[in-house]
């Protein structure tokens, strides 16, 4: 059966918003993917996410830290049953959008659900463009909350983005994703 782009099965029955689904199993391999999942790659000019089913999930996340940090809430998941919330930021350069991925047991796989909850329009911010050109430096964000870490200590994203104009020019420094500390405390992670 073929399956249809924007079948409704992809979409939150309240909000009608996209859901992305994939799910991997027991040795961390990705064995599906929603349809959501490759035209949103798509859409953010992500084509190394488009064929990633057979492949491990954490080649797909570079940083110790944040394959560290799922590996444990996959590992919590399998262990107690319970389904895991974790709600975190994934913004594009003209939008703040505010996400929500569900973990869940689905059977021996574990199923990830990635939906919007809200989105806000915002000026242009070079930081989330990936055409934008890209200098030398590395700037440490947090995959979690997309704060960012300057001179030393995590500063909110917004305050960061109001004070740091270089953020608005033609080229922005290399995302380097991990967690930042609040996030790996938070009492629903532990
Ligand atoms: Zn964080």
């Amino acid at each position: 059966m073929s399956v249809k782009p924007n079948d409704a099965r992809d979409r939150d029955a309240d909000t009608g918003e996209p859901v992305y689904t994939y799910l991997i199993n027991q040795r961390e391999e990705i064995v599906s993917v929603s349809d959501s999942w490759i035209e949103f790659a798509l859409e953010n000019n992500a084509r190394e996410l488009v064929d990633i089913v057979g492949r491990s999930l954490y080649e797909f996340i570079g940083h110790k830290e944040v394959s560290d940090f799922y590996r444990h809430l996959v590992e919590k998941v399998r262990r107690t049953g319970g389904a895991l919330l974790v709600p975190f930021r994934c913004d594009g350069p003209t939008i703040r959008r505010f996400m929500e991925l569900l973990i869940e047991r689905n059977g021996e796989d574990i199923k990830f659900e990635g939906r919007t909850v809200r989105t806000e329009p915002r000026d242009s911010v070079s930081l989330f463009d990936p055409l934008i050109e890209r200098a030398g430096d590395k700037l440490e964000a947090c995959s979690v909350c997309q704060n960012l870490h300057l001179d030393g200590s995590w500063v909110d994203l917004e305050i960061a983005l109001r004070t740091r104009k270089l953020f608005y020019r033609n080229s922005s420094p290399n995302l380097d994703y991990s967690i930042c500390p609040r996030c790996k405390e938070k009492p629903v992670f532990s």
